[in-house]
């Protein structure tokens, strides 16, 4: 079910009405619904204890909902130096954090051994190396996983695959047994186990099948050699229905889970980002414009690519519902539904009918909750976008719109251009 619905007509998040969030806080704006996070964290809980639940903090960075997540007993994958910081600020254990992403530098590993935290995920023989040498240098054990590349297809968008072997990610499968052992035997690094992230966006359990069969057959071969591993970090991502897909069944995941690699005694890390958050959001827009060409219905928002890029970096689809609920019988035509940005790819929506929108009306687009606001720009000189909360039937604002001088605030004009009249 959808945590947002129409009540008397309006489009509301539970009891609060959204166009009331868009008077106060103006547009474009997201709103999170605290609920559906928790509701969606539960349904993870349900399903998967007693698994380690590792949010992917890139999905939605918010401080709030980090905090929210937190609250309730998440972890973090992080995929950055920014982003541990921001978990540890959001009152994340370092004891539930793993660090994962194919391009660490040293400066990011020290911190992250500094931290302490449960567990840094290795995608490279000179990563390897560079931890082992950083950690000894500290005089401290890095507990660590091998990332591999199963080369597993996962039948999702050609951008968001990350298991086959022409993807950059992992350790390739052939040269991953050799990798760990040499990786078992530098000082100080712990190798503690196998980590493997196939994709984004799945709704099929097939390619989870194939890769952690995968998985529980490198582990079988590393014990037979005397490895000691005891923990399997399986990745995200967990589907969603954006527009008609199925999202991926966590119940048919964890028997999946069981199936392949329960019979190990590991214990288990997933890390859900879109899942936990994507239908939790909706981005609010206003209507600028509509501009009717011979070929064309145009409706102009203003929000732009630059604050939801989805839609023209992967062709992503998300519904768009008016604020107010169409009258019974309005007629749909097609429009395209554009943002403001000088770019022709600043397109939401091609030919998509809709009932008649005027300018000042508000629409929103749904499942917006995840890569949303975490992919946000200032391009085209545009502020971020305010996020706000919702709990029960209150609203708060969980990151403000930058003003005008804050965004200018980091930008230096040097005093050869300062001084006037002086070409340098
Ligand atoms: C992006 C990512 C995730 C989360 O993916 P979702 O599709 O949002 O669930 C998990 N693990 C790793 C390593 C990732 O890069």
């Amino acid at each position: 079910m959808r945590p947002f619905g129409y009540i008397d007509g309006g489009l509301a998040a539970g009891p609060v009405r959204l166009a009331a969030i868009a008077a106060e806080v103006g547009t474009p704006a997201y709103v999170y619904s605290a609920d559906a996070i928790e509701a969606a964290y539960r349904e993870f809980e349900a399903a998967l204890a007693p698994a380690r639940i590792c949010y992917a903090m890139k999905a939605n960075g918010n401080l709030a909902v980090l905090r929210l997540l937190a609250g309730l007993g998440a972890g973090a994958d992080v995929v950055s130096e920014g982003e541990l910081r921001r978990a540890l600020a959001a009152g994340i254990a370092p004891e539930k954090i793993v660090f994962s992403g194919v391009g660490k530098t040293d400066a990011e590993i020290e911190t992250a051994l500094r931290s302490g935290i449960l567990q840094i995920n290795v995608e490279s023989a000179s990563e390897v190396r560079s931890l082992s040498r950083i950690a000894a240098g500290l005089d401290r054990t890095a507990s660590a996983a091998l990332r591999i590349n199963p080369d597993v297809d996962a039948g999702t968008l050609d951008q968001i695959s990350t298991g086959r072997k022409t993807d950059k990610f992992g350790v390739a499968w052939d040269e991953a047994p050799a990798l760990f052992r040499e990786a078992a035997a530098l000082p100080g690094l712990s190798m503690e186990g196998i980590a493997v992230h196939i994709g984004s966006q799945l709704g099929d359990l097939e390619p989870y099948r194939r890769a952690f069969r995968r998985v529980a057959g490198l582990v079988r071969t590393l014990r037979a050699g005397g490895a000691h591993i005891r923990r399997l970090d399986l990745g995200g991502g967990f589907g969603i229905r954006y527009r008609d897909e199925t999202p991926l069944p966590l119940e048919g995941y964890a028997r999946v889970v069981e199936e392949e690699v329960g019979g190990l005694g590991c214990e288990i890390v997933v890390e859900p980002g879109r899942r936990l958050v994507g239908p939790a959001g909706v981005l609010l827009a206003r209507v600028v414009a509509v501009k009717e060409t011979p070929e064309r219905r145009f409706v102009i928002v203003d929000a732009g690519m630059n604050d939801l890029v989805r839609p023209m970096m992967y062709g992503a689809w998300h519904d768009i519902l008016p604020l107010e609920a169409p009258a019974a019988g309005a007629e749909t035509r097609p429009a395209d539904v554009v943002g403001p940005v000088c770019e022709t790819t600043d397109r939401f929506a091609e030919q998509r009918p809709l009932p008649p929108l005027v300018a000042g009306d508000l629409v929103a687009f749904c499942e917006a909750g995840a890569y949303g606001a975490a992919m946000a720009s200032t391009y085209n000189g545009r502020p971020l976008v305010p996020e706000v909360l919702v709990r029960g039937s209150r609203f708060d604002v969980v990151r403000a719109r930058p003003g005008f001088e804050e965004s200018l605030a980091l930008e230096r004009v040097p005093d050869w251009l300062a001084r006037p009249g002086c070409g340098g």
